[in-house]
């Protein structure tokens, strides 16, 4: 029996080795950059969260901003809510310390933890079609002071960008994080960001504009907009956002104008706003444009400033609402009294609202893209129903 025993324990002792061999194994492949250990699925949240802590020092509702795409890309929305349950568990906040972006279904799933302290951040892709695991992770500092205060700091910063050391999203993360360090990037502007998925001077200009028409045309009670993004840029996803003018449910009409066009109707063009008011049964075509030479004329960039240096200091200074009425920064084209008939023949396709709105002389334009029913022959003077501002 004492023999049986001593093999018995030999055999233990044996695994015992056995499985401490394969213990260390396990963690020193685990720490090789680059070998990030599989987890399952509902550990691989947990593992984000602890890799950027390790990367950042901690992370905190002080001093951390996540910026995520999770639940854009395909079956990502799997992790929801064990990312909400990492989040909440570190006492962060909604409102303060997260934007989640729109991103297109083939997109990877990011994570870019941004301490505003050091400026450290640490971005993270994940892949979990077979395997879970952090598939890329990265840490850099992306101060916008420390980044652009002289030569060196930008060629060292543009070099990172053309490595794309975020997977192409440099200019997204550099922009909102410094934004929302400043504590002045305003809420519901982020909640454009989330859509847009980059903060940009286009975005911004939006803003500025959509809060000139609230701010005219109150959106109250039976008051909707109709926005024809003609030109279109960035801006529009702020009026989607906004007013719920989604293309679906015919808020929004987007279309471009030849620079032909553009330098005839002058003034910078942006849009037209349609303003419907169910109360009064009237309809206004307010028509505005938006001057970004004023905008780069005051924001401080400089002629040789990198792109992402002078659209930064844009936003910084679109931020302001203090210069939101800086003049000529917005100015209004025309305001003309429509009715549901002009605003139908305005959707038509082929058919330009400037020259339904009588902005645009189809007579004048050598090579008019899109004259529709209004084309040459069908517009005099004296039928012009709008009158420039
Ligand atoms: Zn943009």
């Amino acid at each position: 029996m004492i023999g049986i025993n001593m093999i018995n324990i030999k055999r233990i002792k044996a695994k015992f080795i056995s499985f401490v061999f394969l213990a260390a194994l396990v963690i020193s492949l685990g720490s090789i950059p680059g070998m990030a250990a599989e987890v399952n699925k509902s550990e691989l949240m947990a593992q984000v969260f602890d890799a950027a802590e390790a990367d950042l020092g901690g992370i905190g509702p002080e001093d951390t901003l996540i910026i995520t795409d999770i639940g854009s890309p395909a079956e990502s929305y799997v992790f929801l809510d064990d990312f909400y349950s990492e989040f909440y568990d570190r006492d962060l906040q909604y409102t303060k310390n997260l934007l989640t972006v729109q991103n297109s279904r083939n997109s990877p799933l990011w994570f870019a933890f941004f301490d505003k302290f050091s400026g450290n951040c640490t971005y993270i892709e994940v892949s979990y079609e077979n395997e879970s695991e952090v598939s890329y992770q990265v840490t850099e500092n992306i101060d916008f002071c420390m980044l652009s205060k002289s030569p060196e700091s930008r060629a060292a910063w543009n070099e990172k960008v053309n490595e794309t050391v975020f997977d192409g999203r440099e200019f997204a993360i550099l922009t909102i994080s410094n934004a929302w360090a400043t504590g002045e990037l305003d809420y519901e502007l982020m909640q454009c960001l989330e859509l847009h998925n980059h903060f940009c001077p286009g975005i911004s200009s939006g803003y500025v504009l959509a809060n000139w028409i609230e701010e005219n045309y109150p959106l109250k009670k039976g008051v909707s907009y109709t926005v024809f993004s003609c030109p279109n840029w960035c801006k529009e996803d702020v009026f989607v956002k906004r007013w719920d003018a989604t293309p679906g449910k015919g808020g929004v009409w987007v279309s471009s104008l030849t620079d032909e066009e553009l330098e005839k109707i002058g003034n910078s063009t942006a849009g037209i706003f349609v303003v419907t008011d169910k109360n009064t049964e009237t309809m206004k075509a307010v028509v505005l444009g938006f001057d970004f030479d004023i905008v780069r004329a005051e924001c401080g960039a400089k002629a040789d400033d990198p792109a992402w240096v002078s659209k930064y200091l844009m936003d910084l200074w679109l931020m302001d609402k203090e210069n939101w009425d800086t003049e000529g920064l917005i100015s209004v084209i025309s305001v003309v009294d429509i009715d549901a008939d002009t605003l139908n023949e305005m959707k038509q396709a082929n058919t330009n609202p400037y020259i339904v709105l009588g902005l645009l002389n189809p007579t004048e334009i050598i090579n008019p893209s899109k004259n529709g029913i209004y084309g040459v022959g069908n517009w005099t003077n004296e039928s012009k129903p709008g009158q420039k501002a």
